[in-house]
């Protein structure tokens, strides 16, 4: 049905109530604004009344349409996380300026038309459940990592798995999952003590988890059911993905095209232009997304890598990157190839020009490259893109999974190798079917009457027949 027709009708139906109004709150990085701010504008193609609160260093870079926007403070509004200077001290001030903000725009629209219903929080943020408690309403965990990884996160929070997960423990065999080598573990799980305070909120996720009215996870049945199931007794989550603008699955929201989130300035129009002049199939984007920082030699490897494998390339180098590269490298191979600060990566990954993605294997890339039917070569280089990376080769085979050698750096003749792989080798026409048919899933997935869609018309129901109930007490 017409998104238009179908949001009138909603609207006609339901008049004679409040509007429901959802505040969304995801932790203020690219790969989590991205896949909140996409939820919002599900809800708010359903009738609901969805807001985003982000801190002021966030807040200018949303452009969504039929979406609210508010700030909110993590007490470093002027240049948020890089003016606090580490992990703890920047969590910790947002926990406590965060809830103070959280709970002063929830209690604005208080007397308002629309007061707030529920409070759907970026799982990082437990804290924002407190909040919501606190005032009454419902609150909703939206997780934005696979559910494998949630799952592992899940069993180590409730000492189903002692830490630090050991090579003896692999292969790793959980309720659900196929078994996990040691290679294809989370790193903070590894290595506790190399990022604490990450790991830490990490684990924080599962903390008051329990309290929550809903857990949703940006994955899909089709993708996940069994790794899901496996966990149900302890992370009971709906699965509600890909969070991909509509524009690339479904078409159900009109000129969703975008997420409507950049913390950086995209150069898109140029590598548009530029890919306009480049045959079907023959371009390899290669991007580490908003956080990943490579080491000088791995940048060089990839560098060679490129190069040599002669192919066209567009490679996102962000600003504070840029000095890593190889000052021989953009001259001696501007014939062939493009590296930008910046892009609007589903719009490149969704060029005909484009064959194969090379990706760190961040969970919003990997999906982005799942639902748009891109073969990938995965570098995953910390966190959960080694378990991402798994997937990618070995369960849903669209891709390969660079090696590293023994000093963790994936060499230029290994990239070489896995891109001939995905492009042109023997297994390059499975990856490309299996590929298009993980697109047709995750189209089905988020369709009208679909798996995710489905788990989002529950959620908004729920929202609706809450209305004049005292649920749980609280209204
Ligand atoms: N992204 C983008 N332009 C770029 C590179 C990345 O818009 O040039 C987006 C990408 O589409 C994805 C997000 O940034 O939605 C990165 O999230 P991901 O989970 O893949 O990785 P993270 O940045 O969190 O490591």
């Amino acid at each position: 049905m017409d998104y238009g027709v179908y949001h009138i009708m909603f609207e006609e139906e339901y008049s004679f109530i409040t509007q429901r109004h959802v505040v969304v709150l995801p932790y203020p990085s690219q790969g989590h604004i991205n896949p909140l701010l996409q939820f919002a504008k599900r809800l708010a193609s359903k009738g609901v009344k969805a807001t985003l609160a982000t801190t002021h260093y966030t807040v200018q870079s949303i452009c969504a349409a039929h979406i609210g926007v508010e700030p909110i403070s993590d007490g470093f509004d002027q240049s948020g996380f890089s003016q606090a200077g580490n992990v703890e001290f920047y969590l910790k001030s947002f926990k406590e300026n965060g809830s103070k903000t959280l709970s002063q725009l929830i209690q604005k629209f208080k007397n308002s038309s629309s007061p707030v219903n529920c409070v759907v929080y970026d799982a990082f943020l437990p804290w924002a459940l407190d909040v919501a408690k606190h005032h009454g309403i419902y609150g909703a965990a939206f997780f934005t990592n696979s559910a494998t990884v949630c799952s592992i996160f899940a069993h180590i929070h409730h000492g189903l798995l002692p830490l630090p997960l050991t090579p003896e423990v692999a292969p790793l065999t959980l309720p659900g999952l196929s078994p996990l080598n040691f290679r294809d573990l989370p790193t903070f799980l590894r290595f506790p003590d190399s990022y604490p305070a990450y790991l830490a909120m990490k684990l924080s996720q599962f903390s008051n988890l329990h309290e929550a009215d809903w857990i949703f996870d940006n994955t899909f049945e089709d993708l996940e059911a069994k790794e899901a199931r496996g966990v149900v007794e302890i992370w009971p989550a709906k699965l509600i993905g890909p969070m991909v603008p509509s524009a690339y699955l479904d078409e159900r929201i009109k000129g969703d095209r975008g997420y409507g989130s950049s913390l950086w300035k995209p150069l898109s129009e140029e590598c548009m232009e530029w890919l306009e002049t480049k045959p079907l199939k023959s371009v390899v984007y290669i991007s580490f997304g908003s956080m990943v920082s490579l080491t000088d030699e791995q940048m060089e490897e990839i560098a060679w890598g490129l190069k040599e494998s002669n192919l066209h390339f567009l490679w996102v180098v962000r600003d504070s990157e840029q000095k890593k590269l190889p000052n021989w490298f953009i001259d001696s191979t501007k014939e062939k190839g493009m590296v930008i600060t910046w892009c609007n990566q589903l719009e490149m990954l969704a060029h005909p020009a484009v064959g194969c993605f090379v990706t760190h294997c961040g969970w919003n890339s990997t999906l982005e490259g799942l639902s748009l039917g891109v073969p990938m070569v995965g570098v995953p280089k910390w966190t959960d893109q080694l378990t991402d990376a798994k997937f990618v080769e070995e369960i849903w085979e669209i891709g390969v999974r660079a090696k590293e050698d023994k000093e963790g750096v994936v060499r230029k003749e290994e990239l070489q190798k896995c891109l001939k792989e995905v492009m042109e080798g023997e297994r390059s026409k499975e990856i490309k079917k299996n590929a298009n048919k993980w697109r047709e899933s995750a189209i089905k997935a988020i369709s009208e009457g679909g798996s995710s869609d489905e788990c989002i018309n529950e959620f908004v129901e729920s929202l609706m027949a809450s209305y004049n109930k005292n649920l749980n007490g609280h209204y």
